[in-house]
């Protein structure tokens, strides 16, 4: 299996080599060059997350060294459980916040780094991974990387502009793990990245990569959960689930579009989107219009430039085909608050703002239809919004107040490219 990019403007790719890349040359994303036809009556237990994970991604590792090694990639990164909480007979939660950090990012996060750490095995010079972050995507990267071999990983994030503990999972680590309190704005932290990309004294002395949610080995994962839920569903209720997933960036459903791809039972795909509406837009005008973030109070979403939907664009490239593949809608932060609220009453239930931005649309736009919710994160990261509306505390996992506990290791600099290499 090759990797193209959306650009059609770089040579093909082996797998290997579009995860250490990250983008492709000219700027696109890489994407399968087609979606094989999976024969799913080889899997003996629909229940065993990993080996399903292993199983679909089988052919997307075709003719790389990391095929043979698949199991135990799928093992190792995902000793977590994924539950498929089914709460009433036809509506569900797929819970992937129970990860080391707490999101779904800890998915794509943990299965990168064990395909990255085999990729450089033999390699003499230590791999340094650069990423900016504006909350979770930086704890799930440095919780994923933490005290594996020939790895570093340099953190950025704005200083005083992430949760108290998003910042203790960013700055706990320590050892092979620096995390860098920039006296800026996340876009300050991000353009640092990007800048050190382009400078000889840097590259020169230092392999360096990125981990950001564009990275296909984030991607295909993602893809694996939608395969391994839908179908359990499936199983349950003789019914194909409407997907609802809470989206920002869209990584986490362009997952789903490729599940339905290669045979996932999926009815349809939903993106939930808050007050950052450029999708919606899209599906209503045709025209992409991206546009600046709007702050909201699922932060995790606050996305106004989706770079994933030129990954959904390229698979749909006819807009009626696209128009016809998914629907999107917005929800404000008042339905938000009142969604968590009204969950919490009537079921005992306690949804993070992200999720409860999927439980919305679920509720108004489909009531009745058979449905799996997509619940990204815990609750307990998202404490001072949630607690008020549920009116009490929000027990915390064992995974998160350990890392609560530990002690924080963090520079704080000047956006300046020098104070960190
Ligand atoms: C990142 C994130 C999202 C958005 O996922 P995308 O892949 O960017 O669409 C939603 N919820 C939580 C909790 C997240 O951390």
């Amino acid at each position: 299996m090759k990797y193209i990019s959306t650009r059609s403007n770089s040579p093909a790719a082996s797998v290997s080599e579009a995860i250490q890349k990250g983008l492709a040359d000219d700027g696109g994303l890489y994407v399968p060059e087609n979606f094989p036809v999976i024969d799913w009556s080889g899997i003996k237990n629909w229940n065993d997350f990993p080996s399903v994970a292993a199983y679909a991604l089988k052919p997307f590792f075709e003719g790389d060294p990391l095929q043979g090694e698949l199991d135990e990639i799928c093992k190792s990164a995902f000793n977590f459980p994924l539950p498929l909480d089914l709460v009433t007979d036809r509506v569900a939660f797929l819970e992937l916040f129970h990860g080391p950090t707490a999101a779904f990012k800890d998915v794509g996060a943990r299965f990168l780094s064990e395909c990255l750490v085999r990729i450089r095995k033999n390699n003499p010079r230590p791999l340094t991974i650069a990423v900016a972050t504006s909350g979770d995507t930086g704890g799930a990267v440095a919780a994923a990387f933490y005290n594996k071999p020939g790895i570093k990983v340099k953190v950025l994030f704005p200083k005083g502009r992430v949760s108290e503990r998003q910042e203790k999972q960013l700055t706990c680590w320590g050892g092979n793990i620096e995390a860098y309190s920039v006296r800026g704005t996340f876009d300050d932290c991000q353009k640092l990245v990007k800048e050190a990309f382009t400078q000889s004294w840097i590259t020169e002395n230092t392999d360096l990569s990125s981990a950001n949610s564009i990275n296909i080995a984030r991607l295909l994962p993602q893809m694996t959960y939608y395969v391994y839920a839908a179908n359990l569903y499936y199983r349950l209720t003789d019914e194909k689930p409407v997907v609802i997933i809470p989206s920002g960036n869209v990584g986490n459903s362009a997952g789903a579009f490729w599940a339905k791809q290669i045979g996932a039972p999926i009815k349809e795909i939903v993106l939930a989107v808050n007050a950052n509406r450029p999708i919606p837009d899209f599906l209503e005008t045709g025209k992409w219009e991206p546009r600046a973030s709007i702050q909201t109070l699922a932060n995790a979403m606050d996305v106004g430039n989706p770079s994933n939907m030129e990954r959904i664009r390229n698979l749909f490239p006819d807009f009626s085909e696209l128009k016809a593949a998914f629907t999107s809608f917005s929800v404000s932060d008042e339905e938000i608050k009142k969604t968590i609220k009204t969950t919490f009453v009537q079921s005992g239930m306690v949804l993070c703002p992200h999720t409860a931005v999927g439980e919305f649309v679920r509720k108004r736009w489909f009531p009745d239809s058979f449905t799996i919710v997509v619940a990204t994160a815990h609750p307990a990261k998202f404490e001072t919004i949630v607690e008020p509306e549920i009116g009490q505390k929000v027990s915390v996992p064992t995974v998160l107040s350990d890392l609560l506990n530990r002690q924080s290791f963090v520079k704080e600099i000047d956006p300046d490219l020098h104070s960190f290499f």
